[in-house]
């Protein structure tokens, strides 16, 4: 039986290893995933995601979406939902529905990627929180990602993750 885990912890130094770890994940995550991304201002959610989009196959350039809002890119394995609620008070999110992207109705079921997922304010069966934070050293390009599983769907993905080797 291959192994579930719920917690994992990655040290990346680049913006390129942070990728190559999206990367893999986008090549794995099952259709409905909800990945719900947090940590500062510059801490790497966007291009965690840009190396997620890659991983899925999407060609365009994935830019932040601060101001659209939600970004659809539709040409990879699965469509990818990329979203940034920077802009937004907690009060205001309720009005983007965002629900509608994991219940595969209106929409065709994909990987929902939230930046600022602390303003979401509604409690999910299931879900994939990254959370990135810089190292306290000055200058220093390195980063903690800490994944957290909730639910079944992602035990196996993060347990893949784990045995790999990306420093
Ligand atoms: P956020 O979306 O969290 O505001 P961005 O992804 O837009 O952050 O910006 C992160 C910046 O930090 C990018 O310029 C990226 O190249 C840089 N960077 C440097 N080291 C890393 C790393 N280890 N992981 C992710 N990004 C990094
Ligand atoms: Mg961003």
């Amino acid at each position: 039986m291959t192994g579930i885990r719920q917690f994992l912890t990655v040290m990346t130094s680049t913006a390129e290893i942070t990728q190559a770890i999206a990367f893999e994940l986008g090549a794995l995550l099952p259709p409905g995933t909800i990945l719900l991304l947090e940590g500062d201002l510059g801490s790497g959610k966007t291009t965690f995601v840009q190396g997620l989009g890659k991983g899925l196959g999407i060609q365009s350039a994935i830019t932040s979406p601060t101001f659209t809002l939600i970004d659809e890119y539709l040409e990879g394995r699965l469509p990818l939902y990329h979203m940034d609620l920077y802009r937004l008070e907690a009060s205001q999110v309720k009005y983007l529905h965002l629900a509608e992207y994991w219940q595969g109705i209106d929409f065709p079921l994909g990987v929902v990627a939230i930046e600022w997922s602390e303003r979401l304010n509604m409690q999910l069966d299931n879900y994939l929180k990254i959370t990135l934070a810089p190292k306290l050293i000055a200058e220093s390009d390195e980063r903690q990602i800490d994944f957290y599983a909730q639910g079944q769907k992602y035990g196996e993905v993060l347990e893949h993750l784990s045995t790999r080797n990306y420093c």
